[in-house]
């Protein structure tokens, strides 16, 4: 079912913008106490996430000389709060459209207090925000309707799979045609098993097929979905206690190195600052090489 939000999006002028890099996209920061990132086309400019603070928000969008008074929208991906905590503040004092499916609008209502403009969507459902296209699909996740995305622009596409357990075939499927994907690499196993501040419950949930992706995890999904339209994945939700980026960087790249995959950058994105940001269909190496 293609959907269209239209009324919502008057044309923006694009005289702020260069013309000859429409698109851009940032990682504002992902980990496990927050993920947020920011996408930027000629006609609108999106959160996929809003797990900072409201004040971090701003700061990381000030350091890409953006703010968020300038949103068209906000993409939400299940309403555990490291995807949510900034909507209080950023959507609603705003009044930023927030995309999001029924359920999550309901888990996020109940959390908040504060009622959101929202533009429910069906899990399983397509629609444009401007000239972005979001496909939008399931992933196993311990959360009350989680979602994927794979967002479509006119220079490349953007496949966000942070926080599941595994890769269902429906997932790989929908992911397939990313250019550039967001992929959780959230533990290493042996950081995880021997990390005394977690009682056993919880690594068993964060471990089970509706927790979390561990590095490997990560690995057998990027070679599952491997094209050679692939260019890049950065790997998200990185534990900060029971990860370590070049642990993750390394399994992932091994595992596509032992299939003769050598186009793909690998990158570990981080917590605490935004990664460079990536002109789409413009890559500089310096931002893909890290
Ligand atoms: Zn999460
Ligand atoms: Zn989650």
């Amino acid at each position: 079912m293609k959907k269209s939000f239209p009324k919502e999006f008057a044309p923006v002028s694009t005289c702020f913008y260069d013309s000859r890099v429409p698109v851009k996209f940032t990682i504002l920061g992902s980990g496990s106490t927050g993920n947020c990132a920011y996408l930027e086309t000629d006609q609108v400019r999106l959160l996929i996430d809003a797990g900072f603070s409201g004040r971090q928000i701003r700061r990381r969008l000030a350091s890409i000389e953006r703010t968020p008074e300038l949103l068209n929208g906000i993409l939400i991906t299940h309403e555990h709060t490291d995807h949510t905590q900034g909507l209080k503040t950023i959507a609603a004092k705003l009044n930023i459209p927030v995309y999001c499916n029924r359920l999550t609008a309901e888990a996020i209502d109940s959390q908040f207090q504060t009622r959101l403009d929202y533009r429910v969507f069906a899990t399983g459902s397509s629609f444009d925000i401007g000239d972005v296209a979001i496909d939008t699909f399931s992933v196993p996740h311990d959360a009350y309707d989680p979602v994927g995305f794979l967002l479509r622009t006119t220079a490349g596409n953007i496949g966000f799979l942070t926080d599941l357990g595994h890769a269902t075939q429906l997932v790989v499927e929908r992911v397939r045609p990313a250019n550039y994907l967001v992929l959780e690499a959230n533990y290493d196993v042996h950081l995880l098993q021997a990390d005394t501040r977690r009682p056993w419950p919880t690594k068993q949930r964060i471990m089970s097929r509706h927790g979390h992706l561990s590095n490997d995890g990560a690995a057998t999904v990027a070679e599952q979905i491997v094209s050679d339209n692939l260019k890049a994945i950065f790997l998200g939700h990185l534990s900060q206690d029971c990860n370590r980026p070049e642990l993750a960087t390394d399994t992932v790249r091994k595992k596509l190195s032992a299939i003769g995959v050598t186009h793909v950058s690998v990158t570990a994105a981080e917590q605490h600052e935004p990664l460079p940001t990536l002109y789409l269909g413009h890559e500089s190496p310096a931002t893909l090489s890290k």
